[in-house]
C-alpha cells in the first residue's frame, strides 16, 4: 500500500507558495486525472501543532510565522525570495503536517509520497530559499522518536535530489551518526546556497571536521543520466553500508531538462538507465527501509506535475508509459504543449561532467569516504 498525503486545504495553503504559485494544484489535479489516487490510499494531513514545530523551529521565527498579520524581517529571512504571504501560517502548519502525517503513516506502511513537503533550505530560525518550515528535519526527528519492535534504533538515510545542496537539512545532522544525509547537487562560487557541507567531503587526517554521515556529490553543468548512472551504485553502497530503517527522498524536480534554472539536465523516464524515474525505482524496490517521498524544488510546473505523477505511479509498482496522453479532463491541460504527453526527455545542453571528474568523485567514495563510514559503523577492535 502507497499513502498519499492530500486535502484541499493543504492544496489551497500550498498554492500560496510565492515561489510555485498554483504549482500544487496542478501536480495532484494531474495525479487524480491519470486515476492514481484511486490505487493509493490517500490520507488527509493534519496540520502541524507549534508544539510539533518547536521540535525545530525556535519561538521568535515561529511567533512570527504563524502571525497572520507578520510583517517582513529581516532578521528571520522573511524579504526577498522568502516574502511573507497572506495563508504563511496555515502554509506552515499544513506542509509540516502533511510531512508528519506521512511519517506516522509509516507506521503501517512502507511508502508514502508527500509532493507538498521537501523544503530543504528552512532554517531553525529563518526562512531561506523559498523556504519556510524545515519539514525535511521534522521528520527525521519524528523518525528518530518512534521506537518500533522491529527498530528500536531507527537509523534514517536522507537522500536529496534537488538542484541545490540540501544546506539546512545536512547541517542540522551534523555529526549525528543515526542519520546519514547525502546530496546529489550542483554547486559552484556563489550558486545557492553557499555552504561548507556542499562541496565533496573528504576525510582528511590533519582535518578532523570530515563527518562520514553528511556526504554531498556535487555534478557539473548539463549533468544528464548518463551522469547519473555513473553516481547510482555509489549511493547504493552506501545504502548498503548504512542499513537504514527509513529512507527519505526529496524528489526536487529542477535537475530535470527544461526547468528554468538550465543547469542540469536530467531526465525522467525509468526505460532511460540513470533517470529519475530509475533512481525512484530501484531505491523503493531495493534500498532498505521504509520509504518517504517528498518534494522541493521545481519551476516548470508543468513538468512538476510529470515527474511527481510518474513517481507516483513507479511508487504503486505500476509505471505509467512515457507516452501517455495527458488527459483531456484535467484543468491545466493547455499548459503541456506542445508534447501533452509525460515525458521529460534530455535536451541538448551539454554534460560537463567528464570521465576525470566522475573517476575523481568515484576513487574518492570507494577509496576514502565508503571505508571511513564502515569504521564509523563497524569500528575496528584495537
Ligand atoms: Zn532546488
Amino acid at each position: 500500500m502507497v499513502v498519499y498525503i492530500v486535502s484541499s486545504q493543504l492544496v489551497d495553503a500550498a498554492s500560496r507558495l510565492p515561489s510555485n504559485r498554483n504549482r500544487s494544484k496542478i501536480v495532484h489535479s494531474l495525479v487524480n486525472s491519470l486515476g492514481l489516487l484511486k490505487a493509493a490510499q490517500v490520507v488527509r494531513p493534519v496540520p502541524a501543532t507549534t508544539r510539533e514545530l518547536r521540535e525545530y523551529h525556535s519561538d521568535d521565527y515561529l511567533d512570527i510565522v504563524l502571525d497572520n498579520d507578520a510583517s517582513s524581517s529581516t532578521l528571520h529571512g522573511l524579504t526577498d525570495d522568502c516574502p511573507v504571504f497572506p495563508g504563511l501560517p496555515s502554509y506552515v502548519q499544513l506542509v509540516a503536517g502533511a510531512t508528519l502525517t506521512a511519517v506516522k503513516a509509516l507506521q503501517i506502511t512502507d511508502i508514502a509520497i508527500c509532493w507538498d513537503g521537501g523544503r530543504h533550505h528552512a532554517q531553525k530560525s529563518a526562512a531561506s530559499g523559498f523556504c519556510y518550515v524545515a519539514d525535511c528535519i521534522l521528520a527525521i526527528l519524528a523518525m528518530k522518536r518512534v521506537k518500533e519492535i522491529n527498530h528500536p534504533h531507527p537509523r534514517i538515510m536522507y537522500i536529496d535530489l534537488d538542484l541545490h545542496f540540501s544546506d539546512a537539512v545536512s547541517q542540522a545532522f551534523y555529526l549525528q551518526n543515526s542519520v546519514l544525509t547525502l546530496s546529489i547537487h550542483h554547486a559552484s562560487p556563489g550558486f545557492f546556497p553557499v555552504s561548507p557541507l556542499a562541496p565533496l567531503q573528504l576525510p582528511s587526517q590533519s582535518d578532523p571536521s570530515f563527518d562520514p554521515f553528511a556526504l554531498s556529490i556535487p555534478l557539473q553543468p548539463g549533468a544528464s543520466c548518463s551522469t547519473y548512472m555513473v553516481i547510482f551504485p555509489l549511493v547504493q553502497k552506501v545504502a548498503e553500508v548504512f542499513a537504514p530503517t527509513h529512507v527519505i527522498v526529496q524528489c526536487g524536480v529542477d535537475a530535470l531538462s527544461e526547468d528554468p534554472h538550465a543547469m542540469f539536465n536530467w531526465s525522467l523516464s525509468l526505460d532511460q538507465p540513470g533517470s529519475m524515474g530509475y533512481y525512484i525505482h530501484r531505491i523503493l524496490a531495493t534500498f532498505p527501509g521504509k520509504k518517504l517521498l517528498l518534494g522541493g524544488g521545481g519551476y516548470n510546473s508543468p513538468n512538476a506535475a510529470r515527474a511527481w505523477a510518474y513517481l507516483t505511479s513507479v511508487a504503486l509498482s505500476d509505471p505509467l508509459p512515457m507516452n501517455t496522453d495527458i488527459p483531456y479532463d484535467h484543468p491545466f491541460f493547455p499548459l503541456y504543449a506542445p508534447s501533452f504527453t509525460l515525458d521529460i526527455p534530455e535536451g541538448t545542453m551539454q554534460d560537463q561532467n567528464t570521465s576525470e571528474y566522475l573517476v575523481h568523485i568515484t576513487d574518492s567514495f570507494i577509496k576514502y569516504i565508503i571505508p571511513a563510514l564502515e569504521n564509523a559503523i563497524t569500528p575496528k577492535a584495537s
